[in-house]
């Protein structure tokens, strides 16, 4: 990584960190049309408690296939914020658009937006394998919130995009699960991530 790359990157993570970001200044709410946007992507503020009326929702209407349904509206989330959100913005500030500056970044952004206190240290930053953890995810805390703990990891959205923002970011393939959820009376959540060939195959080394 390049000396300059490596500077602003510890700048990006230290505005973060000191909370001198100011995310107001991404958004644009226009009143007359009832337009809200966050960095030029129409967007809308709802409670976290909506992520645990959603999972209600899947489970009752789509059985088992609720998660699975859940996983892929997060994965394609997951997508389209690795090249609308981490492309664009990197690009923004003459930054490469990789695994090791997305993960050099990501906890503190995503801390400054509510997602909870992700630690990536765990993670491979050139294959982008090992674990992921969150404290206070927003969705565990949304589903112990509404409806107590359960048996099971519940992050099904989470799950989904974290796969599907590293695939955005790699164009590989991504096998993540989660392996520890608060909802279910763990500490954290904690997620595995493995790279896969094709068909699920995993890549051996
Ligand atoms: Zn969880």
């Amino acid at each position: 990584m390049l000396l300059t790359e490596r500077i602003k990157l510890a700048i990006i993570r230290e505005v973060f960190e000191k909370g001198v970001f100011d995310a107001k200044k991404l958004m644009e709410i226009n009143r007359e049309d009832g337009i809200f946007t966050i960095s030029g992507l129409r967007s809308i503020i709802v409670g976290t408690l909506s992520f645990a009326i959603l999972h209600e929702a899947a489970e009752k209407l789509a059985g088992k296939a609720g998660p699975a349904i859940l996983r892929a509206q997060g994965e394609e989330s997951g997508r389209i914020e690795a090249e609308e959100g981490w492309r664009k913005n990197l690009e923004k500030f003459n930054l490469s658009f990789n695994l090791h500056t997305v993960l050099s970044t990501l906890p503190v952004i995503y801390a400054a937006v509510g997602w909870g206190k992700i630690t990536t240290e765990g993670i491979d930053m050139e294959t982008g394998e090992g674990t992921i953890i969150i404290k206070n995810c927003f969705e565990a805390d949304a589903i112990l919130g509404m409806s107590g703990e359960k048996e099971t990891p519940q992050c099904y959205f989470v799950t989904g995009y974290l796969k599907g923002l590293l695939e955005g970011i790699t164009g590989g393939k991504f096998r993540v699960t989660e392996k520890k959820c608060k909802a279910a009376g763990d500490e954290y959540c904690k997620f595995e991530v493995r790279r896969v060939q094709r068909k699920g195959s995993l890549v051996t080394p």
